[in-house]
Parts: structure tokens; sequence; C-alpha cells
């Protein structure tokens, strides 16, 4: 355990929240062996006993509990759970507090650590909010296993004391406790890496799709949704429409007020955007100051009166968040009977923006569902 508490500090590093509770979770469960191992060498009862083997409970639980919150966190469960923090307080307490009644606190001690260990394990069965690798089942079958024996370690303390008399027993669930427990903590330590893997490659893919600046999707990542919202339409029968967006006159906000004010503005736009959707539309950032609206089940009027919602939340917008006001041109485009390729739509909708931008700028043109007439 002190092996993969200094392993996991020096090869994870402090990278997010997830791997520190898994590395304060080593260090404490390796300290926690370390004290208890200790506790033996003194004298049975004596005040050092007492101090050593109350903080080993305490680092013990505790260690569980930081694993249980990585654990959660790995889930893609963000909100902190008390529970396992509360049973490791509890457990502490009362075990120092009956320290003196040798199957009390043995009883209570691994009675709440296996319970601590049987609600991890649910936790990690539990249907988790992302997609999780198999690397949970590898750590809630180490801690059933764990949960059991700890248990049973319990009842012998509590019940059957004469067998168990002391933490070093050679009875053969003790035994069996220590064997199994090299597999469990090899088993751990993967899984723990494993889940930090998955988590790494989670951040990297939301990277690849995401615009760092305005936070809505990229233009390859919408492009793939795009094409399975297409496929869906046409398969119910749907109407579908895109809205390109592109802002007026963005090139003077870089000039007269600085890039610094640009990419303000453009993380305003996108906010507003968001805000105007409905759930299920798709927005994307499609380059530079442009952006691009994918409406599902959306037929002209709705359309319009997305482009209204926009520009009434641009105004209200703009000028008390950037000091100036912001415009656009758009160019809409709805999905054609036979159409069966974004590509078509896109070039529609772009024309009619080109024709929004040469009417003047600030306004939204329908290419409707006709082709483009090529002139
Ligand atoms: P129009 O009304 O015809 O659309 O004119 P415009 O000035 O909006 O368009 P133009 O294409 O001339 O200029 C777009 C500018 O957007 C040029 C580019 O420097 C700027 N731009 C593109 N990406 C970013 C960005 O991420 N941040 C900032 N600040 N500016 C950007
Ligand atoms: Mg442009
Ligand atoms: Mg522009």
């Amino acid at each position: 355990m002190l092996t993969m508490a200094l392993a996991l500090v020096f090869v994870m590093g402090n990278v997010n929240r997830a791997a520190r509770f898994a590395q304060a979770g080593a260090v404490l469960q390796a300290l926690g062996w370390v004290l208890l191992l200790l506790s033996s060498r003194a004298a049975p009862g004596s005040s050092l006993d007492f101090a050593m083997s109350t903080l080993s409970m305490g680092c013990i639980s505790g260690g569980l509990a930081c694993n249980a919150a990585a654990f959660e966190l790995w889930c893609g469960r963000g909100a902190p759970n008390r529970v396992p923090a509360l049973l490791a307080i509890a457990m502490t307490a009362g075990y120092g507090a009956g320290f003196s009644h040798y199957a009390f606190r043995v009883g209570w001690a691994n009675g709440l650590l296996a319970l601590q260990m049987a609600l991890m394990v649910v936790g990690l069965a539990r249907r988790a909010v992302v997609p999780v690798g198999r690397w949970r089942w590898l750590l809630a079958g180490g801690l059933a296993v764990q949960a059991l024996f700890t248990a049973w370690r319990g009842v012998l303390g509590a019940f059957f004391t004469e067998q168990f008399p002391t933490f070093m027993t050679p009875h053969p669930v003790n035994l069996a406790f220590a064997m199994v427990a090299n597999v469990t903590t090899v088993a751990g330590l993967v899984g723990i890496l494993l889940a930090h893997r998955d988590e790494a490659a989670r951040s990297l893919e939301r990277l690849a799709t995401i615009d760092g600046l305005t936070g809505v999707l990229n233009r390859r990542a919408w492009l793939l949704q795009a094409d399975t919202e297409l496929a869906n339409s046409i398969r119910h029968g749907s109407p579908l429409a895109v809205l390109m967006i592109d802002i007026d006159y963005f090139k003077q906000i870089n000039d007269s007020r600085g890039h610094e004010a640009g990419d303000r503005a453009l993380q305003c736009f996108a906010a507003v955007l968001k805000n105007a959707c409905r759930s299920g539309d798709i927005v994307c950032r499609y380059g530079g100051e442009e952006f691009c609206v994918l409406l599902l089940r959306a037929d002209e009027e709705a359309v319009q009166a997305f482009d209204r919602r926009i520009r009434i939340h641009l105004q209200d917008a703009a000028m008390p968040e950037l000091g100036h006001a912001l415009g656009y041109s758009g160019g809409m485009a709805l999905r054609a009977p036979d159409e069966v390729r974004m590509a078509g739509l896109l070039r529609r909708a772009d024309a009619a923006l080109y024709r929004a931008k040469a009417m003047g700028r600030a306004r939204t043109i329908d290419a409707g569902r006709a082709p483009v007439e090529l002139s």
C-alpha cells in the first residue's frame, strides 16, 4: 500500500480533483496500516496504543472516503456526497470512545469499514453519468471481497472474541484476508489508473469537440451531429433548418477596441445564441465570427421566431456587457423534401447570408426550400 501511495503521488501528479482524492485515499490508507502495525508493538491498552490505533482507524476510513469521492467523480457525479466522510468520522469517534472494550471496538470499526466499502460497490455499480470503462467492475469486485472479509473479521472480534483475540491472530479468516488483500490492492491500483486514463480521454474528447473561446461546439463536431439529425429528420419526415450567422463589422471591433474586446464579443454572442435556443437545437462556432445553428423540427416561422429572439437578446445583452452594440446577418435554409446531404443546406444558407450582407446587413434572408439560383 505504501508503494501504491508513493507511485500514485509521483505518477499522476496534481492533475485534477479526482486524482487528488485517489492519491489522498492511497496515502491515508497506507499510513493507517503502518500505524496499525506499529500499534501492535505498543503495550496493549496503553495511551500510545490508543493514540496510534485510533489515528490508524481515522486514516483507513478517511482514506476510503477519499477513494469514494474519486470514484464518484470518475463516474461523472460531481456533487460531493457527505455519507462516506460522515461514516469515517463516526467510525473513528466510536472506536476511540469504546477503545477499552475490545469486542466493541473491533466489531464497530470493521462493521463500519465494511459498510463504507459496500456503499462504494453500490456507487460503482450505479448507472454512471458518463461512459465508464470496465475498471469499475475491477474496483467493485475488489471492494466487495474486502467488504466481506472485513465484516467477517468484525463479527469474529465482536462475538467470537476468544477466536480473534488480536489483530494479528492467525485465524483462517484473518489469513484469507491477508492473502486476498494482495490481489485486491493490485486490482485497486490497476482500476484507479484505468479510471484516471478514462477521464483524460474524456477531457481530450471534450477539447476536440468544443470551441475553447465560446464553449459551443466546433465545426467538426457540429457537422457530425448535424448528419445524424438530418438522417433522423428524413426518417421521421420532420422539418429541419440551418441558420448561418456572421457578425457584422466584426473587424472594426478588433481594430478599434482590441482583440480581447473582440473575444469578449464572441463569447457574449455565443451565450446569447445558446440562451435563445430550444432544447435539442445545436449551436457551433463555424469559424472566426461565424456561427451556425441547426434547428430541429423547425419550419420557417420557428426559425424566424428564433432569429427575432436572438436579435432581442443581443440588444439586451451587448450594451451592458460589452459597451457597444453587436449586430449580425443571417442566412436560413430549410431541408427540402428530397434533400439528403448537409452540404446542400449549408450552401443555400451561406448564399442567403451572402445576400443579407449585400443588402446592407443586420437582416436574415430565407433561402427557403428551393435550390440556389446560380447567377
Ligand atoms: P462583415 O460585416 O462583412 O462580416 O465584416 P466583418 O468585419 O465582420 O468580417 P471580416 O471577415 O472582414 O472580419 C472578420 C474578423 O474576425 C477578422 C478576424 O481577425 C476576426 N476574428 C476571427 N476569429 C477571431 C477570434 O477568435 N477573436 C477575435 N478577436 N477576432 C477574430
Ligand atoms: Mg465572416
Ligand atoms: Mg462578419
